[in-house]
């Protein structure tokens, strides 16, 4: 790989070397308050990427008040990441292209080229087509037009007011040096993790996977599957376990009225369409197979799909009587409802036992 983007290889590298140049130092001026500085400066900057730069610019996955925008938009000085309008232009990419020569940071290129080499190969041709809702965005164009004396000025004012805590190098360390690594590597391990190891449980056909382990440094955006599969949705962890925290800012600001228009896939629906998605790519797979196998996978894979489709049209109908009625009526729709969740869970686990079967048998995912 030849090195086009000098700046941003020298930029990684120097610093890089001064992380490491440095910690024979930086270890005796530990203290917690330099930990509590880092901790608090990386979860800025790394969720003002999450919910600003990602979820809400890359994907509108909702809307946002100017006070909101402005919060992101200046916390994510803190990850060093480029622009919105830029980073969110080579996002959009990345999901409209995944996996071709045209994915900034396609994964067929390699782990390594994934998570880092693509910044030092990679030319940005700009075209306003792909962001024409940013382009119109004042506070993003700010953002973009002013972007390198902005970082430079947050950066020096965050180290400054550390100073005031700690030991100068304590605060440029791990306030600075140390943050700004964190929070690029664990973007950049979405980019190349989230793309290798994990489960495939949304869409088999992408090299997106669901990391929990990813989603704890990550605020949340480990659940790369669920993501490529469904980017409108702004929950990458759905299950209410799931850790994600950018969900749980999104959602709370939204309670405050600084956020607005959450976008979700309607659980119903988002099974139905893998189930659709698992039969086409099963019966697929048997036509390489010897005929008997394939009937009897055929007669398997089909008698589950109808199984599947007919008990989730009726949760679905039923869900939509519950709204026009009241009283003693509600109460009885409810105990259906309630029925048929779990038929719909029962059929949703039958199906998921089967395609683990064929997983193993014909090699889904390869
Ligand atoms: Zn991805
Ligand atoms: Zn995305």
């Amino acid at each position: 790989m030849k090195i086009k983007n000098w700046e941003i290889f020298i930029f990684v590298l120097l610093y890089h070397i001064g992380l490491l140049a440095l910690l024979p130092f930086a270890i005796p001026v530990f203290s917690w308050s330099a930990f509590i500085f880092f901790f608090v400066t990386y979860v800025i900057g790394g969720m003002s990427i999450t919910v600003g730069y990602h979820r809400l610019y890359s994907h509108k996955a909702y809307t946002a008040k100017p006070v909101f925008e402005w919060l992101v938009l200046i916390g994510s000085l803190m990850a060093f990441e480029m622009s919105a309008l830029k980073w969110s232009f080579d996002h959009r990419l990345h999901h409209n292209h995944v996996d071709t020569e045209e994915d900034p940071y396609s994964i067929n290129k390699g782990f390594w080229y994934a998570h880092i080499l693509w910044l030092f190969d990679y030319v940005r041709e700009f075209d306003a087509k792909l962001v024409p809702d940013l382009m119109k965005n004042p506070r993003v164009m700010f953002q973009d037009k002013y972007y390198i004396p902005l970082v430079i000025a947050a950066n020096a004012l965050v180290v400054w007011f550390g100073c005031l805590f700690m030991e100068p190098l304590a605060a440029f360390y791990y306030g600075f040096l140390l943050r700004m690594a964190m929070v690029q590597h664990c973007t950049w391990f979405i980019n190349s993790l989230c793309h290798t190891i994990g489960a495939k449980t949304y869409a088999r056909e992408l090299s997106a996977v669901d990391n929990a382990a990813m989603a704890l440094f990550t605020f949340g955006e480990g659940y790369h599957n669920y993501h490529h599969a469904f980017a409108a949705d702004y929950r990458n962890g759905i299950r209410w376990y799931h850790f994600d925290p950018t969900k749980w800012t999104i959602w709370i600001a939204s309670k405050l009225g600084l956020t607005d228009k959450l976008r979700t896939v309607n659980s119903i629906i988002l099974l139905k369409s893998l189930v659709q998605k698992d039969r086409l790519l099963i019966i697929d797979r048997l036509s390489h197979e010897v005929e008997e196998i394939a009937t009897e996978w055929t007669h398997k894979v089909e008698t589950l799909a109808t199984q599947f489709d007919e008990v989730s049209s009726n949760l679905s109908k039923k869900l939509r009587e519950l709204k026009g009625v009241s009283g003693a009526q509600k109460m009885n729709i409810k105990k259906e409802v309630k029925a048929l969740r779990v038929n719909f869970n029962k059929s949703w686990q039958d199906w998921i036992q089967m395609t683990r079967i064929a997983d193993k048998q014909f090699e889904l995912e390869h």
